[in-house]
């Protein structure tokens, strides 16, 4: 038999294990969602076996008919979510679409100017481990002390001082609205490309409830993954026709070979399922509950960074318990809540430590969580950290296996995947 089941009992068997675990935990990682069974559906065909190297009616491989439709459909409905001009759905991840973005616009050695690290930025607007901060002289901006909000004056400031040949917009723990206008008009007094990475608001913007970068950005690079509940993946976007063609040569052949078609294909559906009236109805909810989240936890003691959030996302500032991040996911993860640690800005601890954990609301309001069920999540994370507080890294048994019987009994009433 050719069933998984049967032909690799080993993988099978973890596969079950992780459906069971997404079933019965809930995910608060805010980089993270829940696809339809749709896209899943697309994603496990067979367009996994064709080679496709170079664009819909113009490859180097025979047999690209059906492939062609499944991207030019991706291509077509990407542009109609996010009113552009242009789009390469071809990344395979969002590092990918920033490498490509990188290519087609970039030489080694040149300068640009991308949000660190530590302040909330992605380790591919130039980290020092990262190519990124490797191969170009990688200049970093942050947020302000007294707000923790997007240091705009830094970056006009270290924009004078070092002429970017490019300046990143976004990151991975913003938790307010970003001013792309306003970085345009930074970059514009140097005439510096603004590349806009969305990654993590991408679904919001598609659905009108997060500021979109058009028409400040002059590039716009996104994930599939995340707030846009598609497949894992990644894309270019842009409306200048010039740096459209760039971006194609870069990421084919610049970069990448054949591209993942049966991915196109899983990201043409979701983006189907983001043009649907429900999808605006799924984001504004998801904004709704990540506030609600906020105010509980705040109410519980806890501090949020920039005292809430605009969008999925928001980051936990734990000092007022007295907890660190590490030992707080992993006593979340023994109530069977997933998160992840997180630094906070200024955080005086190391990474694998942290004072912060980040949570966002995408995938919980997927399985249909609304206000009072992340109301109520807020308040078994408070319980969680408490039972921390006063036993110490260890936390408290007691609570944490009571917290996880009253989790499991909540996805049980939202369950995902039930016919798998
Ligand atoms: N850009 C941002 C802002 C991100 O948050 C991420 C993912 O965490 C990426 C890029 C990279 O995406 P991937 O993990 O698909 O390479």
């Amino acid at each position: 038999s050719e069933k998984l089941a049967t032909r690799d009992p080993e993988i099978a068997e973890a596969m079950e294990k992780e459906l069971h675990r997404q079933q019965t935990e809930i995910e608060l990682i805010a980089s993270e969602n829940i696809v339809s069974a749709a896209v899943m559906e697309a994603q496990g065909g067979v367009m996994t076996n064709k080679y496709a190297e170079g664009y819909p009616g113009r490859r180097y491989y025979g047999g690209c008919d059906y492939v062609d439709i499944a991207e030019t459909l991706a291509i077509e409905r990407a542009k109609e979510l996010f009113a552009c001009g242009f789009a390469n759905v071809q990344p395979n991840s969002g590092s990918q679409a920033n490498q490509g973005v990188f290519t087609a616009l970039l030489q080694p050695g040149d300068t640009i100017l991308g949000m660190s690290l530590d302040a909330g930025g992605h380790l591919t607007h130039g980290a020092k481990p990262n190519q990124s901060g490797k191969w170009f002289n990688a200049v970093q901006y942050g947020v302000r002390r007294e707000d923790a909000q997007i240091d705009y004056d830094q970056i006009a400031a270290l924009t004078a001082e070092h002429q970017p040949k490019m300046i990143i917009a976004g990151g991975s723990a913003i938790p307010r609205h970003i001013d792309f206008a306003r970085i345009r008009e930074i970059a514009d007094t140097v005439g510096a490309y603004l590349l806009a990475d969305v990654a993590h608001f991408a679904g919001l913007i598609a659905a009108g409830v997060y500021p979109s970068p058009f028409p400040h950005a002059h590039v716009v690079t996104t994930t599939t993954h995340k707030t846009l509940r598609g497949p894992r993946g990644g894309m270019i976007l842009t409306d200048d026709e010039a740096i459209a063609k760039k971006v194609n040569s870069a990421i084919f052949p610049g970069i990448q070979g054949g591209p993942l078609m049966h991915v196109i294909a899983a990201k043409a559906v979701a983006f189907r399922e983001a043009l649907q009236p429900n999808f605006k109805l799924y984001q504004e909810q998801v904004v709704k509950n990540a506030q609600a989240l906020a105010e509980e936890l705040m109410k519980g003691g806890l501090d949020i960074v920039t005292g809430g959030t605009d969008c999925h996302v928001m980051l936990v500032d734990l000092r007022p318990k007295g907890v660190k991040g590490n030992a707080t996911e992993e006593a979340l993860g023994r109530a069977n809540i997933t998160c992840n640690k997180n630094g906070i800005p200024f955080d005086p601890e190391k990474p694998m430590v942290t004072s912060g954990i980040r949570l966002g609301s995408p995938a919980g309001t997927t399985r249909g969580f609304a206000e009072d069920e992340f109301r109520q999540i807020a308040r078994w994370i408070v319980e969680v950290t408490d039972g921390l507080a006063a036993n110490g890294p260890d936390g408290n048994g007691t609570v944490e296996a009571k917290v996880k019987a009253e989790v499991e009994a909540l996805c049980a009433k939202f369950p995902i995947y039930p016919d798998l």
